[in-house]
């Protein structure tokens, strides 16, 4: 397992994560109500690559139950050292086709399915495990949109979202809950036409549970907030700056 996973966290350490942990949630309940939002605001994902197990734990304690992982290696371990916390697990990393039979195994959330093959993977794996287990509830997906439109960049185009809403919607085992973005820095209106096909997706389709928007991380949570993002993805803020020495 990675070192990281594993290191032990001081009382200095842990006072001043602690600490960063309020102010991002005393920042969110801001954005929340001057978006009007003070009763069904978004909520907080923690994003904890590359931070060690100790950290989860002592902001499990805090209240913390949702986290994002991107490196499924790493995940894994500090899921072992984890595994007495009932920690909802998002996965938030690309995926490699490779890959899905563990993260259809270990994780509640995806946040980063993009292609109709990698969904379908996933919904097959799902289903070998909760055939194994009755209880085990579908993957809840996001698809992630390529809302600023450039080819470099992971997600889904615009012109082939509703086609991809389609046939994730139709897989048994996924259970298709939203849209993803990561707008590029430039300050685009992303959140703007993100949140209207959102909608035209909920106008189009039968989908009972399309209920989630995975946008806004630290520096532009205000604005994700106000174009009706669920769920703010934060690491940095919290956990300090990651080492990827
Ligand atoms: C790392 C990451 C975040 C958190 O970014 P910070 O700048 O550390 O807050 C959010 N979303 C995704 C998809 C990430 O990979």
């Amino acid at each position: 397992m990675p070192d990281s996973a594993n290191s032990p966290l001081n009382d200095t350490e842990k006072s001043q994560l602690l600490a960063n942990y309020q102010a991002v949630l005393d920042e969110l309940a801001k954005c929340n109500e001057a978006a009007g939002r003070a009763q069904n605001g978004a909520a907080l994902l923690a994003v904890s690559k590359t931070k060690p197990a100790a950290m989860l734990r002592a902001l499990w304690q805090a209240g913390q139950v949702d986290f994002g992982e991107n490196y499924l290696q790493e995940a894994l371990a500090k899921q072992a050292l984890l595994a007495d916390l009932p920690i909802v697990w998002h996965y938030i990393g690309s995926i490699q086709r490779n890959k899905t039979k563990d993260i259809a195994a270990h994780f509640d959330w995806v946040h980063t399915l993009e292609r109709g093959l990698i969904a379908k993977r996933l919904s097959e794996q799902r289903g070998e495990i909760c055939r194994q287990n009755p209880s085990v509830p579908p993957l809840n997906v996001l698809i992630q949109l390529n809302i600023d439109d450039e080819a470099s960049k992971s997600g889904v185009l615009p012109d082939e979202l509703f086609a991809l809403v389609d046939e994730v919607a139709q897989l048994p085992n996924l259970c298709l809950r939203g849209l993803m973005i990561i707008p590029d820095k430039a300050g685009s209106d992303a959140f703007v036409r993100t949140q209207a096909l959102f909608d035209e997706v909920r106008a189009r389709f039968d989908l009972p549970q399309w209920d989630t928007l995975s946008m806004g991380m630290s520096g532009d949570m205000a604005q994700a907030v106000a174009h009706g993002s669920t769920m703010v993805r934060i690491g940095t803020a919290i956990f300090g700056a990651r080492d990827y020495a």
